[in-house]
């Protein structure tokens, strides 16, 4: 089958939960359903909304112009209780840099030295977008609230997943299987609530073959 929707994401990780998500929320939906931007070799656009709704709705509008496909995008990232909600959007180039996860969480922990175990809570969150060819947009919004750690724990996930505990769990966000984090994470939140305009679209929509 051809691709009906496509992610505006050049992160394999994103990629791989979004389609998880989505295989759950929407009756019918295949992985095959569902093209990353670089597969159909598109640029990433400049995020320079301000919050993480507005970063979304770009990264979408861009890949729904190129591809004439509906499109989903999301921004996501940290919030820190004692630093005011930073990283926030800043959260993939924390460090100067973007994308370099490590250098990101390494810095985040140094800032976060002398704070107390009580004062560690923070939140994941996500605004995830769908944009139509038509020019219809939805946003949704998923949070996963959380403690975090003083060093790195656990190999899976991405980002700052090693450093943050979800509330009601001993093991961080890295050490739970995809499903445990898809089931409880901010992503997860917000793409189960866009899933019904999703249905809609790919209800309404046409393949790519089609043109
Ligand atoms: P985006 O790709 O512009 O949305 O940036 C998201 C950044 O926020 C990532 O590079 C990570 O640093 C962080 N982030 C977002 N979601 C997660 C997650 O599920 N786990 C860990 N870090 C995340």
């Amino acid at each position: 089958m051809s691709p009906r929707l496509v992610l505006a994401t050049h992160n394999a990780h994103k990629v791989r939960e979004v389609r998880q998500i989505l295989a759950q929320a929407i009756p019918g939906f295949e992985p095959e359903d569902l093209v990353s931007a670089p597969d159909l070799g598109a640029d990433e656009p400049v995020e320079d909304g301000v919050t993480f709704a507005e970063n979304a709705l770009i990264k979408a509008r861009a890949i729904a112009a190129h591809t004439h496909l509906p499109a989903i995008a999301d921004d996501s990232g940290l919030a820190v209780d004692v630093l005011g909600g930073a990283p926030g959007i800043f959260s993939a180039r924390w460090c100067g840099r973007h994308g370099d996860d490590r250098a990101n969480l390494d810095l985040l922990l140094a800032q976060l030295a002398e704070v107390s175990d009580a004062h560690r809570g923070a939140a994941f969150v996500c605004a995830a977008a769908l944009v139509l060819p038509d020019g219809r947009e939805v946003v949704e919004h998923g949070e996963m609230r959380g403690r975090l750690l003083r060093a790195p724990v656990g190999s899976g996930g991405f980002g700052y997943d090693p450093i943050l505990v979800p509330e009601g769990e001993t093991r961080s966000s890295a050490q739970l299987t995809p499903e445990e984090k898809n089931a409880r994470s901010h992503r997860g939140a917000a793409f189960r609530a866009l899933a019904p305009a999703i249905a809609a679209a790919l209800g309404e929509g046409k393949t790519l073959g089609e043109g």
